[in-house]
């Protein structure tokens, strides 16, 4: 089974990372897939987060990464996934993730949402924490692969304390 992981990942963390290193001893292969949404100004271009995805999951066989714009579903079809992975951490996701399965579901039947629930040590975890924390000079090598804490560093004019 082939499966699609698609999200903004501005930028990946740990928690994307746990998701995408669970679901590729799930199933035949996970197609990470970034979503170039012309309604949001992220804080990293496309291509640099493909870069910060593909230096985290190198070490993982059946990983591919790519980006697409449009529709979820149209993508899933193209890439020949009938999955779309999706992660939850709290209540607070399920309400907007319920009502994108069910408008995909609507869209494309075929195509089904499969949820993972995030593992607890990674479940405050999201892009946007990660940046405000980054922002204010903390620490967020828990938080983030080395390669973004780098990036995010040099985001936020921080230096590298550690060389
Ligand atoms: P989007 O803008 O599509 O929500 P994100 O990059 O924020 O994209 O998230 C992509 C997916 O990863 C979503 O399903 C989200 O719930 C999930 N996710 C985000 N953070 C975590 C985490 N810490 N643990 C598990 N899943 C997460």
């Amino acid at each position: 089974m082939r499966v699609l992981y698609p999200g903004s990942f501005d930028p990946i963390t740990l928690g994307h990372l746990d998701l995408i290193e669970r679901s590729a001893r799930l199933c035949g292969g996970v197609v990470v897939a970034v979503l170039q949404n012309p309604g949001k100004q992220p804080s990293f271009p496309l291509e640099r987060r493909l870069e910060q995805i593909r230096e985290a999951t190198a070490h993982l066989s059946g990983v591919e990464v790519a980006s697409f714009d449009g529709l979820t579903v149209h993508y899933a079809r193209l890439c020949g996934a009938r999955v779309i992975l999706r992660g939850l951490r709290a209540m607070s996701d399920f309400e907007f993730e319920l009502q994108i399965a069910h408008t995909n579901q609507s869209l494309e039947p075929e195509v089904e949402t499969l949820f993972l629930a995030t593992t607890t040590r990674h479940s405050f975890l999201s892009s946007s924490v990660v940046k405000e924390v980054a922002r204010f000079g903390g620490d967020v090598g828990h938080m983030v692969p080395p390669g973004v804490a780098r990036d995010l560093m040099r985001l936020f004019n921080r230096g590298n304390p550690h060389g």
